[in-house]
C-alpha cells in the first residue's frame, strides 16, 4: 500500500498514512512522469541519502527520498534512519551506477597508490 501524497510504502493492513492522514492506495497513481518511480537504493542515515540525492540530481536524475523527514522529526534512539531512494525507470541504470560508485568511493577513503601513475 502506498500513500498518494508522500509515496510512503506501507504494509498490507494499514489503510491510512500516519504522516499525511490520507487513505492509502494499492498503487501510486501515474503522474506526468514516464512511469512509476523505482527503488534503487536503501540507505541507513539521512546524511548518505542527502549525498546520494545531490549526486543524482547533479546528474539530471529526479530523486524521491523516503524516510528522512520521519527520521528528522522523530529522533528515536536506536532507530536506524531507513531512507529509500526512488528514481524514474528511465534513470534507473544510471542511478544504480552512480550509487554504486558513491559507495565504492566512500569505502576507499585511502588512495591506493597516489604516486603510481605509470600503470594505465
Ligand atoms: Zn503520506
Amino acid at each position: 500500500m502506498f500513500c498518494p501524497t508522500c509515496s510512503s510504502e506501507y504494509l498490507e493492513g494499514i489503510n491510512r498514512c500516519a504522516e499525511c492522514d490520507v487513505e492509502l492506495v494499492a498503487e501510486l497513481p501515474g503522474s506526468d512522469h514516464d512511469g512509476p518511480p523505482l527503488r534503487v537504493a536503501r540507505v541507513c542515515g539521512a546524511a548518505d541519502a542527502d549525498m546520494i540525492e545531490e549526486l543524482l540530481e547533479n546528474n539530471g536524475i529526479d530523486v524521491v527520498l523516503q524516510g528522512e523527514r520521519t527520521a528528522l522529526t522523530i529522533p528515536a534512539a536506536g532507530t536506524l534512519t531507513d531512507v529509500r531512494v526512488w528514481v524514474q525507470e528511465s534513470d534507473m541504470t544510471k542511478a544504480e551506477e552512480l550509487i554504486e560508485a558513491f559507495f565504492e568511493r566512500s569505502d576507499e577513503s585511502i588512495p591506493a597508490d597516489p604516486e603510481g601513475e605509470g600503470e594505465v
